[in-house]
């Protein structure tokens, strides 16, 4: 798990709004009312900590959680003892036993895999997931309107996931919800869920009997390019550890790809690669030549461009436009938050947030705020 780093030395610092995640929780269900609204705490809560969320989540009502991996559910199981728990990557091989023991449900994509669940752990209950697009996990519609019927096993949920729930204007969600549909009349009774984050937000048909959001719990825009109708959650802080002054023509930076245009300041942060912060996300003279996005901290209010590429342990930013005497050594500037949200950031790297959320590192002094 995560290094429980001391706030007093560490030089960047994570905080986790539990309170504010719980207000997402509860919006999404308002979104999908009459529907279950689960919490997608895969990856760790998308970077947040799935014990801290699960437990926060469990008290504001929720019952029902999605992981990915089933090392992930076990150490859910813990924080949410009563909570329905689903593995979304499925049954490793010879793993049915430890589902039995700690109570967990598979999320079953293959025949091959609801026969070595039914072999070992017949009646309990497990979802099946049916791939409708994506081609990544799940029986094809056929085999489950043939197959599933002809061994007599029924799911406790059918589920599936969007392809491009993001954009509403794409054709592939009204497809994906005709053929989940379509399974759906073959299995009454059994419940479905479809909608990620934005699906929820995309049509009340795609809503069936149980919402899976993950992103837009911890702050993320289900809604690209629209406001955002969720509370931030995430907040990143990094440490200035030096300011300095550098003549016109000078370079900053591994391999020199930014040239100072005039005389600059720049101020060196504890934050870099090895924190899950792209490399590739800094401002180099090619990216401002071609009018590329690149990434940006605030400091004291103002927005800071990244300054060349970002190092493993250190980032450079151009600090030029703060007065002298705002930007000191021991300074903290805000990496996401202060109207810097994790879709920008996301944006800015070349990436998604959800990646940017994911990846964020160890060594960050992790505050979680807001838990009952
Ligand atoms: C990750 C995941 C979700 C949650 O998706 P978000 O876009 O983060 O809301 C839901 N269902 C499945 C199958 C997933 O893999």
């Amino acid at each position: 798990m995560t290094l429980a780093t001391d706030p007093a030395i560490a030089g960047a610092f994570l905080t986790v709004d539990l309170a504010a995640l719980v207000e997402n929780w509860r919006l999404l269900g308002r979104e999908a009312a009459g529907a279950e609204c689960a919490g997608v705490i895969k990856a760790d809560a998308y970077g947040t900590g799935a014990r801290e969320a699960a437990a926060a989540l469990v008290r504001a009502g929720c019952r029902t959680f999605f992981v990915a991996h089933l090392s992930e559910a076990l150490a859910v199981r813990a924080a949410a003892p009563g909570a329905v728990i689903y593995v979304l990557n499925g049954l490793p091989p010879g793993s049915a036993a430890i589902y039995r023991e700690a109570d967990l449900r598979p999320v079953l994509g293959s025949m091959e895999e609801i026969g070595e669940w039914m072999a070992s752990g017949a009646g309990r209950p497990a979802a099946v997931h049916v791939d409708t697009g994506l081609a990544r996990l799940g029986l094809p519609p056929e085999e489950a309107l043939g197959g599933l019927g002809a061994i007599g096993f029924t799911p406790a949920l059918l589920m599936s996931h969007f392809v491009a729930s993001e954009e509403p204007e794409a054709a592939v969600n009204e497809r994906q919800i005709a053929i989940f549909d379509e399974i759906r009349r073959a299995f009454p009774g059994v419940p479905g869920s479809l909608a990620n984050s934005s699906g929820i937000f995309l049509t009340k048909r795609c809503h069936h009997d149980l919402v899976r959001p993950g992103y837009a719990l911890y702050g993320g825009n289900p809604l690209p390019g629209r406001v955002n109708p969720m509370r931030p959650v995430v907040r990143l802080e990094a440490r200035i550890i030096q300011v300095r002054d550098v003549p016109d023509g000078a370079t900053a930076g591994y391999n020199g790809r930014w040239t100072a245009r005039g005389p600059r300041r720049l101020a060196t942060i504890c934050m870099g690669y090895a924190d899950g912060y792209p490399r590739g996300a800094g401002g180099t003279d090619a990216k401002i030549a071609a009018g590329a996005p690149f990434a940006q901290a605030v400091v004291a209010g103002m927005r800071c461009p990244f300054v060349g590429t970002v190092s493993m342990d250190l980032t450079i930013i151009d600090v030029t436009d703060l007065p002298r005497g705002e930007v000191e050594r021991g300074d903290r500037v805000t990496l996401i938050g202060d109207g810097l949200e994790i879709d920008e950031v996301g944006i800015r790297a070349g990436t998604i947030g959800y990646e940017i959320l994911t990846a964020l590192g160890r060594r960050y002094a992790r505050t979680h705020i807001g838990g009952a």
